[in-house]
């Protein structure tokens, strides 16, 4: 684990209200220190001037538990280790990729064998979206064996999920229109977690305001905030029931996903002052390669529709740790692990995509330059670390 100190950046570190040029130094896996023209003896000194130190980012939706082959009820997920770092993510959040049937092997597979930190919702379905086809299924939520299966993994199982449950089908007995929310809200409540939503609202009998106002409980988080499916915008208007669902607690994550960001409702509702919490990816094979690709990219989005760097930037550090209680990350403040991001801001002409194919022209973008996970480089593409220099 090397001694480094990472010099002549400008830190952003909203947690601790820093947005100034600072020094960093890190020493086993830990932040030693943020200060001015630190100089300590036998660091590796990484001349990062011109760009962003931040805390390691948090992609607080995504799906990373990857199974082969796929099966037909799959969800395409990604490998951690191939899609967050390089995007200056140091902790990915699995958004209910698996249920209690398929979490103990995600933790011996992936989560304890992955380089980047992977936590997750456990999805109230017993099969998650290993077989989509549960979610469809009340008769495979179990919340109190989900609660039980989300307590024996404190730290990290992080919150339940649900989600995709009985869309666009008219309800009848034996699938109620509450069934999925209301049992991972059970589940919620019995473990002590917050839980996720993915809902889509299907009338009559399950609306959008009924969800925010009466199923979720504050803290919890509506993910997917600016899909087309919600009403959003009412005559160009942020509807009321948003700010009141805010008001009361509800957090409201982005989750961009394939397609659960269209800018019709993004950019009225940012100009509004309806922002999310959080920015999440909602990464999964179908939209690695657009129109999400990845963290950095969601991030230049938001700054290309007029939010500050320090903004975008707590929306992936601190605003993530807060909403899912991960105390001592998203962080800089010395003692904290040393999950550091190196960020570029470069301005220039861009285009960016949403959900439905519209593009938005940008003059700015962000990229991620380098990244440390608990002291150790897993990204380096420029070599600001390398041993050695070959003169040409
Ligand atoms: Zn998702």
């Amino acid at each position: 684990m090397k001694h480094l100190l990472l010099c002549g950046g400008h830190v952003i570190d909203p947690a601790n209200h820093l947005s100034e040029p600072l020094d960093v130094e890190i020493d086993d896996g830990k932040i030693v220190a943020v200060g001015r023209s630190l100089s300590p003896d036998h660091a590796l000194a990484i001349d990062v001037s011109g760009m962003i130190v931040t805390p390691g980012l948090i992609d607080m939706h995504c799906h990373c538990y990857p199974t082969f082959p796929f099966a037909a009820d799959s969800l395409p997920t990604i490998h951690p280790d191939a899609h967050m770092p390089r995007c200056g993510v140091t902790t990915a959040v699995d958004a209910g990729t698996c249920g209690w049937v398929d979490f103990p092997r995600f933790k011996r597979d992936v989560i304890d064998r992955a380089k980047t930190r992977v936590l997750a919702f456990l999805n109230i379905s017993d099969t998650g979206m290993v077989h989509m086809t549960g979610e469809d299924n009340p008769q495979t939520f179990h919340p109190a064996l989900t609660a039980e299966v989300a307590r024996a993994f404190p730290g990290t199982i992080v919150g339940i999920k649900s989600a995709h449950y009985w869309v666009h089908k008219p309800f009848d007995e034996l699938h109620p229109p509450w069934a999925s929310i209301d049992a991972m809200v059970r589940a919620a409540d019995s473990s002590g977690l917050p839980c996720m939503a993915d809902m889509q609202p299907t009338h009559p009998g399950r609306s959008y305001p009924d969800l925010l106002l009466s199923h979720l409980r504050p803290g919890d988080i509506h993910t997917h905030m600016y899909a087309p499916q919600f009403d959003v915008l009412r005559e160009g208007k942020v509807s009321d029931f948003l700010f009141e669902a805010r008001n009361r607690g509800i957090r409201f994550d982005l989750g961009h996903g394939a397609g659960s960001l269209v800018f019709r409702h993004a950019i009225p509702a940012v100009a509004q002052g309806f922002l999310p919490d959080t920015l999440s990816t909602d990464l999964y094979m179908d939209n690695v390669n657009g129109p999400v690709l990845g963290l950095t990219h969601i991030m230049s989005k938001f700054l290309c529709m007029g939010l500050s760097v320090e903004s975008v930037i707590a929306k992936v550090t601190c605003a993530p740790a807060e909403v899912l209680r991960l105390s001592g990350l998203g962080t800089l403040s010395p003692g904290s692990c040393a999950d550091v991001t190196v960020l570029k801001h470069i301005h220039e002409s861009v285009g960016y995509l949403d959900a439905e194919g519209t593009r938005m022209a940008g003059s700015e973008r962000i990229e991620c330059r380098m990244t440390i996970r608990a002291g150790d480089v897993l990204y380096d593409p420029y070599g600001f670390c390398a041993a050695h220099l070959y003169l040409i």
